[in-house]
């Protein structure tokens, strides 16, 4: 757990679009996890999600606040969120700019369907270079297709930690590009689902309309987040 927070992505929310913009300019690779407690807690239960969470190729940054707040208990703080939603559309935006080209792998067939139709015409010059929803059989042959295209991003939504160990497998692979798992975000950029209201992100309660609104997420939640703050208290201690 400590070399996660070791690795935090530190400062705020507009740096970080800003370093984004650079690497897609200059041709650059990165790929970005956007963690939230339960994410860091499947990290310390599943070796392999660890070892990617780990790994000098990836990028951690702070989706929830729950990550934000534990930084700071340990001496190590951030410079506010950095929502994974937010991430994808200053992407769709700068790829627009910039005429380049994405790559989305993820979500329901109408959902991806019903987003693609979207960005075609909220951002006419981003370069859409293919999609293919996340229930296929074999996601390594996507991939194989993925490398051909060569693109500029790649969005894979297909839930922690699936997607995050789908592109650690194949990131060797690519010479540019920026690589992110984006969970659910899919479903909500596509309007299938709602963001919470804006006072809900304000107030940094996010979390709570999602349970709210999904009750069956509750158990997950509270497990993973009770067992995340007892671990951030015995890492104080140390
Ligand atoms: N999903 C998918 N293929 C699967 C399982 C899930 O494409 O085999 C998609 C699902 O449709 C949803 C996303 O992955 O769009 C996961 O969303 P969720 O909010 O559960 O992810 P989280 O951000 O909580 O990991």
């Amino acid at each position: 757990m400590q070399k996660y927070f070791d690795k935090l992505y530190k400062k705020d929310f507009h740096s970080f679009i800003q370093e984004l913009e650079s690497n897609i300019k200059e041709n650059k690779k990165a790929f970005i996890i956007t963690a939230n407690p339960e994410t860091l807690m499947i990290g310390v239960e599943n070796p392999a999600f660890d070892a990617v969470l780990k790994s000098e190729d990836s990028t951690i940054v702070a989706d929830g606040i729950g990550v934000v707040k534990a930084a700071q208990m340990l001496g190590m703080p951030v410079d506010g969120r950095v929502p994974g939603v937010e991430i994808s559309q200053e992407l769709f935006r700068i790829l627009n700019e910039n005429q380049k080209g994405i790559y989305l792998l993820g979500a329901k067939r109408e959902v991806l369907e019903t987003l693609v139709k979207k960005l075609q015409v909220e951002y006419p010059n981003l370069r859409i270079l293919g999609y293919t929803d996340g229930y296929v059989q074999d996601k390594d042959a996507v991939f194989d297709e993925i490398v051909q295209l060569k693109p500029d991003a790649v969005l894979v939504a297909l839930g922690i930690p699936a997607q995050e160990i789908l592109i650690h497998k194949h990131y060797d692979r690519f010479e540019k590009g920026i690589f992110v798992g984006v969970g659910g975000s899919f479903d909500v950029l596509s309007g299938t689902k709602k963001r919470a209201p804006e006072i809900f992100i304000k107030l940094n309660l996010e979390w709570l309309y999602r349970i709210a609104k999904e009750p069956k997420r509750f158990k997950r939640f509270y497990d993973s987040n009770v067992k995340f703050i007892g671990k951030i208290r015995k890492m104080r201690k140390k």
